[in-house]
C-alpha cells in the first residue's frame, strides 16, 4: 500500500502545531486515496513525543534517535529525512513549511531526485499525482502545481487546516540512524532569541500585530494589553519595525514572518501588500483603521473604523467582562 510520510517538528519540547494540522489532513486523505500514514519524529528524545502524535492517528510512528537533534542544525535534519524516505519509499513526503525545513527542502529534494512543491496553502494526494496550490506574487495569486514524480515533498503553510486528533495506538518503530560529525559542516555557536515570555509568532493560535497607527508606549501597552487576553504574539508592519518601536523578529510580511493564525488583529495597519503577503492566510482578521478605505479593511473579516487609541480601551474592557463571565 502507498504510504504518505508526515515529518512532525518538535521545537523546546513541543510538538509544533503546524506539524499535528499537516498530520490530520494526511491521515484524511490517505484514508480517501486508500494509503497508510508514517509520522516521523527527529529528536534527542523521541518518547517524549510519542503520545502527542499518537493522538492524531498515523498508522505507524517511526522515530528517529540521536543527540545531535538537541538543538537544529540543517545538515543531520538532512541526512535524517533521507534515510528516513530512502527506508520507507512514500509517495510522498509533507511537512509544515518552518525556518528548519525551508532551509532542508530543496537540498533534500536535490538528494533524493524528488520534486519538491514549497509553502503549499493547500495539498491533494492521489495515487498518480500530487497537487497543490501556492501562493505567489506576494499571495495576490495561487499557482496550482502538480508534480508526478515517484516522491514528491511538500512543506505547508501554518494554519492552512485544522489539527483533528484520532485517538489510536499505532506501533512505533525505531530507525538506524547513524550521523558522522566530523566532516566540515556549520558550527552551531549560540542561540539568539526575542528572549522574555515572548509567544512564538509561528504557533500563536491570536496575533495581534502593529501597524504605524501605533505611534507610542501607550499604543504599544493597548497591543500588549489585547494580545495578552488571548495568550497571543505580538506582530508588526515593516514600519513600525523600521521606527524602532517593536523588533524586526516581530515583522510579518513578504520580508517577514508569514503567519496564519486563528485570530489576527492589525492595529493601525494599512494593508500593503507587502504586509498582506504574511497574514492573508488568517482564518478571522480583525482591522482597526481610522481611514474606512484603508486596504486591510479589503481582507478583514471584522473591521472597525476609529482611532485605535479610543477604540481599544473599550474593546480590551468587553474582551475581558466576556472573559470573566466565562
Ligand atoms: C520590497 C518590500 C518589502 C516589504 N516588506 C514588508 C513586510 O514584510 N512587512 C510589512 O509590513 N511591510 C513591508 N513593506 C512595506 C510596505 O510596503 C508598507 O510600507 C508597510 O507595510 C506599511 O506599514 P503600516 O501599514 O504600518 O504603515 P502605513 O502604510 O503608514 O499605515 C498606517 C495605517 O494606520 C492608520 N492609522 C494611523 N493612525 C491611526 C489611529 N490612531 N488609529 C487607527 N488607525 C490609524 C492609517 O489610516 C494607515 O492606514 C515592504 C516594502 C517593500 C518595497
Amino acid at each position: 500500500m502507498s504510504r504518505i510520510l508526515v515529518f512532525v517538528a518538535t521545537d523546546g519540547g513541543r510538538i509544533r502545531r503546524a506539524s499535528l494540522e499537516v498530520l490530520s489532513q494526511a491521515r484524511i486523505q490517505a484514508a480517501a486515496a486508500g494509503m497508510n500514514v508514517d509520522a516521523l519524529i527527529v529528536s534527542d528524545s523521541p518518547a517524549a513525543h510519542i503520545e502527542g502524535v499518537a493522538a492524531f492517528g498515523p498508522d505507524r510512528i517511526l522515530t528517529i534517535e540521536h543527540p545531535v537533534f538537541t538543538d537544529h542544525r540543517n545538515q543531520p535534519l538532512l541526512a535524517a529525512l533521507a534515510a528516513a524516505i530512502r527506508e520507507t519509499g512514500p509517495r510522498a513526503v509533507l511537512m509544515a513549511s518552518t525556518e528548519a525545513t525551508k532551509d532542508v527542502l530543496g537540498a533534500l529534494a536535490v538528494r533524493l531526485g524528488a520534486a519538491a512543491i514549497p509553502d503549499v496553502a493547500s495539498f491533494k494526494i492521489s495515487s498518480d499525482s500530487v497537487t497543490a496550490l501556492r501562493p505567489v506574487m506576494a499571495a495576490k495569486q495561487l499557482a496550482r502545481t502538480s508534480s508526478a514524480s515517484d516522491c514528491v515533498l511538500v512543506s505547508v503553510r501554518s494554519g492552512s487546516y485544522e489539527s483533528v486528533p484520532q485517538a489510536g495506538d499505532p506501533p512505533v518503530e525505531a530507525l538506524q540512524f547513524a550521523y558522522d560529525d566530523s566532516g566540515p559542516s556549520a558550527v552551531l555557536r549560540e542561540i539568539l532569541t526575542a528572549g522574555g515570555d515572548a509567544v512564538d509568532l509561528n504557533e500563536a493560535r491570536v496575533v495581534v500585530a502593529a501597524g504605524r497607527g501605533v505611534k507610542d508606549a501607550e499604543g504599544k501597552a493597548l497591543v500588549q494589553e489585547l494580545a495578552d487576553l488571548f495568550g497571543g504574539a505580538i506582530g508588526a508592519s515593516r514600519a513600525v519595525v523600521e521606527l524602532g518601536l517593536f523588533p524586526a523578529t516581530t515583522q510579518i510580511g513578504q520580508t517577514g514572518k508569514v503567519v496564519s493564525p486563528e485570530l489576527y488583529f492589525a492595529v493601525g495597519i494599512s494593508g500593503a501588500i507587502q504586509h498582506v503577503a504574511g497574514m492573508a492566510n488568517s482564518r478571522v482578521i480583525v482591522a482597526i483603521n481610522k481611514d474606512a478605505d484603508a486596504p486591510i479593511f479589503q481582507y478583514a473579516t471584522y473591521g472597525l473604523v476609529g482611532d485605535l487609541y479610543k477604540v481599544l480601551p473599550p474593546l480590551i474592557a468587553g474582551l475581558k467582562a466576556a472573559q470573566a463571565a466565562g
